[in-house]
């Protein structure tokens, strides 16, 4: 017997039908005596709903009461998920955040879990109930409300399959897997058995929206095994593990990822002293801003010019400030760009080749795709171009690094 967690996304729960679909393959699981403990989202749609709510109040929601509002949603998914449970005559019991005591800091819409409760959740598990749990939620020691950030349904599923050693925590969503890149973007992106933490946190953290950051930190810190899946249609997923392949087939590129979260901003004709980089990105990090990507030229006459992304929802601010501190330091201009997006490739692989970027770089320069800016580590390459060339560089990387799926090259 085993104890499982599953975690089943807002598509997968996005109509009362779904519900009870789910509600179904639940019972299935339970019948084969594992014990089961459900996370949910809120229904597809319904949390920039209630988003879209707050800001017709105000711009920017104070966001103690935008959680309160939020969580709203999940809240209505473990009631629905537990009733249909209930009808089919499974014993089951839904908790929210609080109730469980999801306990996390006070950062409000992107709390961090710091601990769970699971005396409770054991104890229902013993009298074999089914437990249901609202994602995304969490209180803090005031007794407040939290969210954890876009997507962190997947973060309570993972943390809660931490805190009970579950046997596996399964990401239940719309897709049958992690793909070699979004299935949506490139049709001929082939879905991967297996794919090391570390990859996956690179390829969640450069914009794979398949599963939350934080779920995959989780999940590699205290070795969750993790497997993605589809909700509805049989089939392996996708298993997330520490192990590299060994196997000699390995591909040097694992997948691409693509954000187009970031926005460029460039302050030019910058007098060339040491400090300059301080004063420039100190006050936008005294604003709490985060800058991703950085470049600096020297030029001829002494000055500089440095270029840096931050996310969108920071450019303003971000513009704002660099203005004034081109006036304080002397530089001749501060400018901005929102059409940009990165692309990254991502792969272990990368270890052990040399090359990678370059090829990377030719397959851009065959379709004429400008590269503005270009970051590296060990087992990742990100640039930034153009925003209306992301979906052809994403295709063109694809291709060119064999990713295509076998069936469909040359389609
Ligand atoms: P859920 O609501 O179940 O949490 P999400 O929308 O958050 O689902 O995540 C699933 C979506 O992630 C897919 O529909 C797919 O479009 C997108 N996605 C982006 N990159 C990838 C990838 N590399 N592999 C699979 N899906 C991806
Ligand atoms: N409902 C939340 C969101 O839309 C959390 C989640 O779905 O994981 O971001
Ligand atoms: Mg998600």
């Amino acid at each position: 017997m085993a104890l499982i967690v599953q975690k089943f996304g807002g598509t997968s729960v996005g109509t009362v039908e779904r519900i009870e679909q789910v509600a179904e393959k639940v019972k299935k699981f339970r019948e084969a005596g594992d014990d089961i403990v459900v996370v949910v989202s809120a229904m597809s749609g319904e949390t920039n709903r209630l988003i879209g709510l707050a800001k017709q109040i105000m711009d920017q929601p104070i966001p103690r009461e935008l959680d309160v509002m939020v969580s709203t949603g999940e809240q209505v998914t473990i009631a629905l998920l537990s009733m249909a449970l209930l009808k089919r005559g499974v014993p089951a019991v839904s908790y929210t955040g609080n109730q469980v005591r999801i306990l996390t800091d006070s950062s409000h819409t992107k709390a961090r879990i710091l601990s769970i409760d699971d005396a409770n959740i054991r104890a229902d598990l013993k009298a074999g109930r089914v437990v249901v749990v609202a994602g995304f939620q969490g209180v803090d020691e005031h007794g407040n409300i939290t969210t954890l950030g876009r997507g962190g349904s997947d973060t309570t599923g993972v943390a809660l399959a931490a805190a009970l050693k579950a046997d596996e925590c399964q990401i239940y969503t719309d897709v049958d897997g992690v793909y070699t890149t979004d299935p949506r973007v490139v049709p001929q992106a082939q879905r991967l058995d297996k794919i090391t933490f570390e990859e996956m946190l690179e390829m969640a953290s450069l914009g794979s929206k398949v599963l939350q950051i934080r779920s995959v930190e989780f999940a590699g810190k205290y070795n969750v095994p993790l497997r993605v899946l589809h909700s509805f249609q049989e089939g392996p997923g996708t298993l997330i593990t520490l192990d590299e392949e060994e196997s000699m087939e390995q591909p040097i590129i694992s997948g691409i990822a693509f954000n187009r979260d970031e926005a460029k901003l460039t302050i030019r004709g910058v007098p060339d002293t040491p400090g300059v980089a301080f004063k420039i990105l100190g006050p936008i990090s005294a604003a709490n801003i985060e800058v991703d990507m950085i470049v600096q030229n020297v030029s001829h006459d002494n000055t500089t010019d440095f270029t840096f992304t931050v996310h969108r929802n920071d450019y303003q601010s971000a513009l704002e400030i660099l203005k004034q501190t081109a006036t304080s330091i002397g530089a001749r201009e501060a400018t901005g760009d929102t059409n940009i997006a990165k692309v990254s490739i991502v792969g272990v692989g990368m270890r052990s080749h040399a090359g990678v970027a370059s090829r990377m770089f030719e397959a851009l320069a065959k379709e004429s795709i400008n590269i503005q800016m270009i970051s590296t580590s060990e087992i990742k390459v990100s640039v930034v171009i153009e925003e209306k060339y992301l979906e052809l560089a994403v295709r063109a990387l694809h291709t060119a690094f064999e990713l295509d799926a076998p069936a469909r090259q040359g389609e």
